[in-house]
């Protein structure tokens, strides 16, 4: 199929076209890069439609799957569609992606306006990350309302995800002691919203007590000019019993038409664009080095820098020299 034909497809909301693309996007070979290319850059030209991004993060366990398929069902009854991307680099180690789960969400999964997609399964996040990046913009483009990245927060992934998220959410599970379950500073300083999940039976005390303790945290961070008063903010939800999700929902949509009247909403995706560009970048200067000649050139100039035939420095010089074609 040609590329313009398949865009087409895709902004006229055909959901097979849209999974083609996605595995477009996905493939390494360099003939399918360059469609790709081709096709996200029709599609940016094609349609300026704009999806809700949130990026939702949380350890396996907390009840995130519960959570976006309730989440998810919430949204469709508001007429909504909604399209759920997953960043999950852990899946590239163990062969098997976690967020992948075929037994996952599967309410959601069986609902024409719904669209799901696990994780790609690269060796790098960095693959992973522009894969992502690349399959939220062919979300956006079919029309889904809110695109939902979800990730386990291994490594880099949050910050990965937070990148190219309009709206980042914490989900937690109730603490049983008053410590804050070791979230790290720097998580906390990215969400705009903690949910505290599994507020209801038995752990209902718990989960206001650590709802009352982030709150408390999410106080003491420095105010941030893209919040309007009270973000942001932590709240209790039962993804099982489907309980706060509307009012979660309010909150998120509250921030988000505050950034876009303030312009901070696009001055973000502005920086994003910026911070993917240098990425894309420093990844393809990377990559020069992993031609066969490149490492074969490595290899000699190491072992002349290791016999003491030539300097660190002078051997760096000449291999960028060989880099650029001097
Ligand atoms: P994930 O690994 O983060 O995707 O978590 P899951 O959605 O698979 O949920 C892990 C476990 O927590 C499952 O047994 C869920 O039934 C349970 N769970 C999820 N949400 C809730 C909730 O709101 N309340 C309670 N009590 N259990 C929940």
């Amino acid at each position: 199929m040609e590329i313009a034909e398949l865009a087409g497809r895709i902004v006229a909301g055909d959901r097979r076209a849209l999974a083609r693309a996605i595995t477009l996007v996905e493939s390494r070979r360099a003939d399918h890069r360059a469609q790709a290319a081709e096709l996200i850059e029709d599609l940016r030209v094609r349609s300026d439609a704009q999806a809700i991004r949130i990026g939702l993060s949380g350890t396996p366990g907390v009840g995130k799957s519960t959570f976006i398929e309730s989440f998810g069902m919430m949204l469709l009854a508001q007429g909504l569609r909604v399209a759920v991307l997953a960043v999950d680099p852990s899946s590239a180690r163990s062969g098997g992606s976690i967020l992948g789960d075929k037994t996952r969400m599967e309410r959601l999964s069986r609902e024409p306006g719904a669209f799901i997609r696990p994780s790609p399964s690269q060796t790098h996040l960095g693959g992973v990350a522009r894969r992502t990046r690349e399959a939220v913009a062919l979300c956006e483009a079919a029309g889904f309302d809110v695109v939902l990245i979800e990730t386990v927060g291994v490594g880099q992934s949050e910050t990965v995800v937070a990148e190219m998220s309009d709206l980042f959410v914490l989900l937690l599970a109730p603490a049983g002691g008053d410590e804050l379950q070791g979230v790290k500073r720097g998580i906390m300083e990215m969400a705009d919203l903690i949910l505290v999940n599994k507020a209801d039976g038995d752990l209902k005390p718990a989960a206001m007590r650590t709802q009352a303790d982030y709150a408390g945290a999410l106080r003491l961070l420095r105010k941030r000019p893209q919040d309007p008063e009270g973000y942001p903010k932590a709240v209790c939800v039962s993804a099982l019993q489907e309980d706060g999700l509307a009012k979660a929902w309010e909150d998120m949509r509250h921030l988000v038409d505050w950034r876009r009247e303030t312009g901070h909403f696009e001055g973000r995706r502005a920086e994003q664009a910026r911070y993917w560009f240098a990425q894309e970048v420093r990844h393809a200067l990377l990559a020069q080095l992993e031609t066969p000649q490149a490492r074969a050139q490595m290899d000699d100039l190491a072992r002349a820098v290791a016999e003491g035939q030539i300097t660190p420095t002078v051997a760096a010089t000449r291999m960028m020299e060989d880099l650029r074609g001097d």
